[in-house]
């Protein structure tokens, strides 16, 4: 399959079509940003990573029953992925206090949480991802009930799934983002799931002023190394030295 014109650029992928209608491919760049796009930056190998990262956690939650947009990995950049329509909502779930989570209610990073949470923002740069809640995205025609429902139990079912995977590796998995997308009436995981969309911690070092991140907090909190995080945590996932 080749790329045809080029359908979006985002802040981190570029999105083509191809001559299957229901298909796109995906490229995976090393810019980064954060704050609404107000920081801006390169990590070096970051598109090759969160590539291939992302790929073997789709396969593995496809394996548990999760449906993906992941068709096939082309090279380190390139994936082939079904082309959803992207539901609005940046869906977060939380299995620590961490972030905009911590300022909001007033607690410590690392404060475990009684029970995972799923909330959403919506999905407007020019809005700045405002928080939404289920009433609101309905009456807007963001979602439906039904949608809500489905992605609210998916997205918890991948919380399980990757909080035992990244278990193994000796990784905390804090909180991460995802999105999902409408595929022929079905809604599917869709975007990526990589160290650009997770909290990832060092295993055992929850205390609140010395967590390691292995994940984007380097690059939004100039904590340095953090092409080093992301190879490392690329490397305990594929088992590559
Ligand atoms: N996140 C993301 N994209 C966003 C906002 C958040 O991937 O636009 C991820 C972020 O990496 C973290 C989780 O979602 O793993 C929760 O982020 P939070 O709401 O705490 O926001 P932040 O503190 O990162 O602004």
């Amino acid at each position: 399959m080749e790329k045809k014109e080029m359908l979006y650029e985002g802040k981190a992928k570029k999105v083509y079509a191809t001559e299957d209608p229901d298909c796109v491919i995906v490229t995976y760049k090393d810019d980064a940003t954060a704050f609404n796009g107000l920081k801006k930056g390169t990590i070096a190998g970051k598109g090759v990573i969160n590539n291939k990262m992302s790929n073997m956690l789709m396969v593995m939650l496809e394996k548990k029953g999760i449906p993906t947009h992941l068709v096939e990995q082309i090279d380190d950049r390139n994936t082939i992925v079904k082309k959803v329509q992207i539901v609005p909502l940046e869906t977060i779930v939380r299995n620590v206090a961490a972030g905009s989570f911590s300022k909001r209610y007033g607690v410590p990073e690392g404060l475990a949480l009684k029970n995972p949470t799923v909330e959403f923002s919506y999905k407007s740069d020019a809005l700045g991802d405002p928080f939404i809640n289920t009433s609101c995205a309905t009456a807007l025609g963001i979602a439906t009930l039904e949608e809500i429902d489905t992605i609210t139990k998916l997205a918890l079912a991948v919380d399980d799934a990757l909080i035992a995977f990244f278990k193994e590796l000796n990784i905390d998995l804090v909180d991460f983002k995802l999105e999902f997308g409408r595929y022929k009436g079905q809604i599917i995981l869709a975007d990526e799931i990589s160290p650009d969309t997770c909290r990832l911690w060092e295993a055992g070092t929850w205390d609140t002023t010395k967590h390691t991140s292995l994940d984007k907090d380097r690059f939004r909190r100039d904590l340095g190394g953090v092409e080093d995080a992301y190879e490392e945590v690329f490397k305990r996932i594929s088992g590559e030295e």
